[in-house]
């Protein structure tokens, strides 16, 4: 067996960052980061490379797992602010997270990032023209690095840690287990590791392996949150006098039917819908590029709905796994619609597509989403457009295409305290795996916050 003194499993954001912070600061500890995924130079998608419309459910997605995470492929978005994309300022304090946040930010633009533009929702015109619009803009700064330059960074991070800290692709860590002196770890192939102290930052699709290693390890995890919607997809022309001010922009509105809330997510101008495979199930997302050569002519987001669910109903990502299956099922994959065909009550077909103005960027299926979606929320998202459509007139547009569905599954949140250390000494679990954060920077600034920890008690040693 071989041993260290820490082990970081998963390499997404939280993982990177963690094990750059440990680099930079020249922590004297032996360490070991083993991820299930690729390295960042093999993660290609086959639907990429064979040009099919269709995931191929690989046993490991590669938009999901490598080097950098669920991040690596993304539009490399880093929303500076703790009013979304986590929890983390409830763990270590408003100004800490973002003083975290603000930092990773630096380190990003120290290794190119500072090319590309940030942005921020200082704008009082845009804010009160939603106000005005029963709408709602949430603060943010956001620095957009855009998928291709996100990837150039994230080669030159692995570039700065390797040689210091040692790194395995493709293993899979299956068991944890309590030792005397730490932990020990056996993977998929059989191989045993063990070490004094353990990070788990395995994201999202970590989340059914976290919760059943929390089990084990008798740590409290709670799963009572899943966000549904669609993807919308329209000319890019129709949000500019928006992106061009804010890029992305978190505009929440209160639906007046159910008294849900429905908000805008991940904004990608001149982007692409993308798949996304999670655990096998298929839902949709989307990003875009930094370099104009590969923009598109539309932009596309997300409109979610947020699901709490209370006792005696507990699994709240199965709820949302049910309602994509049912667009799998029915779709093989993501089902699009043209916003005109929803309203009339009738699916879309090869042939109402192909007069569709807006031209799709993701080849999926034309169906109809009021078969897959519920009510309540399919009703919330149609009000939400209507709102949106009077700060960006357009967007409720007959050609205006949704794709089904998006679903945002939380990690069940583990019970962690300040540090992101559980109850079991010695055992950290932060980023999306830790349910505490849900995006880029939140998640990078988790690995930095533990990385200033660890680094610490070896110094006290
Ligand atoms: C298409 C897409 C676009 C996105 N766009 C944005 C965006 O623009 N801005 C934003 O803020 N967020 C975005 N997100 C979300 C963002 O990627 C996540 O919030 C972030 O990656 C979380 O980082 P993480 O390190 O916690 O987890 P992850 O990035 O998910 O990394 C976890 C890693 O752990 C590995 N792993 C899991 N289980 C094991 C195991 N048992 N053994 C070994 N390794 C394991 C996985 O392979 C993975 O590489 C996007 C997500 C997707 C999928």
């Amino acid at each position: 067996m071989q041993e260290y003194d820490i082990i970081i499993v998963g390499a997404g954001a939280a993982g990177v960052f963690a094990s750059y912070e440990l680099t930079k600061i020249e922590n004297k500890a032996r360490i070991l980061m083993l991820e299930k995924g690729a390295p960042l130079e093999q993660r290609v998608c086959p639907m990429k490379s064979r040009q099919t419309g269709r995931c191929l459910g690989c046993p490991t997605c590669h938009i999901m797992n490598g080097y950098g995470g669920a991040g690596t492929l993304s539009d490399g978005k880093y929303n500076i602010t703790n009013d979304f994309g986590g929890d983390l300022y409830a763990y270590v304090g408003d100004d800490k997270a973002m003083e975290l946040m603000e930092y990773v930010d630096e380190v990003l633009c120290g290794f190119g990032g500072s090319e590309a533009k940030l942005y921020s929702t200082e704008d009082q015109a845009l804010k009160t023209l939603a106000l005005q619009n029963d709408l709602h803009l949430l603060d943010a700064k956001v620095r957009h690095l855009g998928t291709d330059r996100n990837v150039r960074i994230l080669g030159d991070i692995y570039e700065f840690i390797s040689g210091k800290i040692e790194t395995l692709f493709r293993t899979d860590v299956e068991s944890v287990e309590r030792t005397e002196g730490g932990f020990k770890l056996r993977t998929s192939r059989g191989d045993e590791f063990s070490c004094r102290q353990l990070v788990l930052a395995t994201g999202r699709s970590g989340s059914k392996w976290i919760s059943k290693t929390c089990g084990e390890l008798g740590i409290a995890t709670l799963s009572n949150r899943v966000d549904i919607g669609l993807r919308v997809e329209l000319p890019a022309a129709v949000f500019k006098h928006i992106t061009d001010a804010v890029y992305e922009s978190k505009l929440v509105y209160r639906a007046k039917k159910y008294g849900d809330k429905v908000r805008t997510f991940c904004m990608n101008p001149y982007g692409e819908v993308v798949t996304e495979n999670t655990n096998g199930i298929v839902t949709v997302n989307g990003h875009s590029y930094a370099d104009p050569a590969l923009y598109t002519e539309n932009t596309n987001f997300a409109l979610l709905v947020s699901n709490r669910f209370t006792e005696p109903f507990k699994d709240s990502n199965e709820y949302g796994e049910s309602i994509a299956r049912l667009s799998n099922m029915l779709g093989g994959g993501v089902l699009v619609q043209r916003f005109g065909d929803l309203i009339k009550g009738r699916r879309s077909n090869e042939h109402r597509m192909e007069g569709c103005f807006t031209r799709p960027t993701l080849k999926a299926t034309p169906g109809d989403l009021a078969l897959v979606m519920p009510k309540r929320q399919l009703d919330d998202i149609i009000e939400m457009v209507y709102a949106l459509d009077k700060i960006a007139p357009g967007t409720a547009n007959d050609d205006t295409l949704l794709y089904g569905v998006e679903v945002k599954f939380y990690n069940s949140t583990v019970e962690v305290n300040g540090d992101l250390e559980t109850k079991v000494p010695g055992l950290y679990v932060l980023g999306d795996g830790s349910g505490v954060t849900h995006s880029l920077s939140q998640a990078s600034a988790s690995g930095v916050h533990v990385a200033r920890i660890l680094d610490a008690k070896y110094r006290s040693l």
